[in-house]
């Protein structure tokens, strides 16, 4: 992985957030404020704006660098949180050597910092409704040792699942959880854009093995 590869995952990312845009800010309109989209997209449009420089890099400084880019452009509750997956991820790139497990390593140590940045787990719907349930089912598979195009389908499939279970949870964190009770029967948008960035980079990542 290098920042070439780091690069062709935000493009994949921002297309399918695009494409989704109008769904994406209804659902934060009716359990939120109605920007996460926006934020997200703002981010992401600014990560495409320093292409050549996150290309030029090498996986762990590439991921760095759009940390940091992410936290001064998306904003929002969100802005911190995935920021901070990336750094964590950043940090764990050292071990990459084409190995399912250093992969996983390196996911888990993102989703941890999300978790240290953002105080909640699994359950209080949010994006960790999808970021953790992915993460567990990912360190499963590679102990397994299927193959890379099996673990991404898979890992798509989990997303989803993680996804769709927000909408009978009660929201405990974050703006929705000041709705109580009428926050159940509704997805979480940052579930939602989660589960589609996830999708779009594990389709990208099928495609190298084609
Ligand atoms: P804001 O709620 O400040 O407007 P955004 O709209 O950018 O922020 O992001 C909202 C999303 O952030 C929610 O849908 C939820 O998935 C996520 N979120 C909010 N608080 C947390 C938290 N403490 N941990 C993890 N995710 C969170
Ligand atoms: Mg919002």
């Amino acid at each position: 992985m290098n920042g070439e590869f780091v690069m062709e995952c935000i493009d994949a990312a921002y297309a399918s957030v695009k494409e989704h845009a109008a769904e994406i800010m209804v659902l934060d309109q009716t359990i939120g404020d109605g920007d996460h989209v926006f934020n997200l997209i703002r981010g992401l449009e600014a990560l495409r704006g320093i292409r050549g420089e996150i290309e030029a890099l090498d996986a762990g400084p590439a991921l760095k660098l759009a940390a940091k880019k992410v936290l001064t452009t998306v904003g929002g509750s969100s802005g911190p949180l995935f920021s901070s997956l990336l750094m964590g991820m950043s940090q764990q790139c050292e071990h990459l050597n084409g190995d399912p497990r250093g992969y996983a390593q390196m996911y888990a140590a993102g989703v941890q910092a999300v978790q240290d940045r953002g105080k909640t787990g699994k359950g209080s719907k949010t994006m960790m409704d999808v970021l953790i349930p992915v993460a567990e089912r990912l360190n499963e598979l590679v102990d397994r040792a299927p193959t890379v195009p099996l673990i991404v389908a898979e890992l798509s499939r989990e997303a989803n699942r993680g996804m769709l279970a927000t909408r009978d949870m009660l929201a405990t964190k974050g703006r929705a959880s000041f709705l109580g009770e009428r926050s159940l029967g509704h997805i979480d948008p940052g579930a939602r854009s989660s589960e589609l960035m996830i999708s779009a980079v594990c389709e990208r990542i099928g495609k190298s093995y084609r």
